[in-house]
């Protein structure tokens, strides 16, 4: 298993804590930028990079103990349950029981911020694919120049 590209993915937390593994051959279900006023306030940023997948796709390896959800209920998200670190803060991924691209499936949001492999993190399959949300960007969208669709609205997960 030395040098294919199938490799596990491996990340954690802000302070190391809590520790997550993707199998390498999982495949991201949708990647992207989200620009949003909910996840700009959950992650205290002006942007966020997500990609989600299957939640068969995602192990929490070291510190389930840290972790807990926390989920706004007076939005539309309230399928959206975002799972933190409580010893550093920081955001471990997302959890989304709602309806994902017309599929009825669990999925999870990872965070490629979060890889160990910055590298990969921005490289395919993981690099986000658009921007989402636009319409409530603290940006000026017009300025960012990557190529990538700018949707007005969500993608699947938001
Ligand atoms: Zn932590
Ligand atoms: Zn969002």
């Amino acid at each position: 298993m030395a040098t294919d590209h199938t490799q596990d993915v491996l990340g954690g937390c802000y302070c190391g804590e809590v520790r997550f593994r993707i199998p390498g051959q999982a495949q991201p279900l949708q990647t992207g930028y989200c620009h949003c006023v909910a996840c700009r306030q959950a992650h205290a940023a002006p942007v966020y990079a997500v990609a989600w997948l299957p939640d068969t796709d995602f192990e929490i390896t070291q510190g389930q103990e840290f972790l807990k959800w926390y989920t706004r209920s007076d939005t539309l998200r309230a399928y959206l349950r975002r799972h933190f670190c409580t010893n550093c803060g920081s955001k471990v991924f997302n959890s989304y029981n709602g309806p994902f691209g017309g599929q009825q499936i669990s999925t999870l949001g990872a965070f490629p911020t979060l890889f160990d492999d910055q590298v990969l993190a921005r490289s395919e399959p993981w690099a986000p694919s658009m921007h989402m949300h636009c319409a409530e960007s603290l940006m000026d969208v017009s300025l960012i120049n990557d190529g990538l669709p700018k949707l007005p609205k969500g993608g699947d997960g938001g």
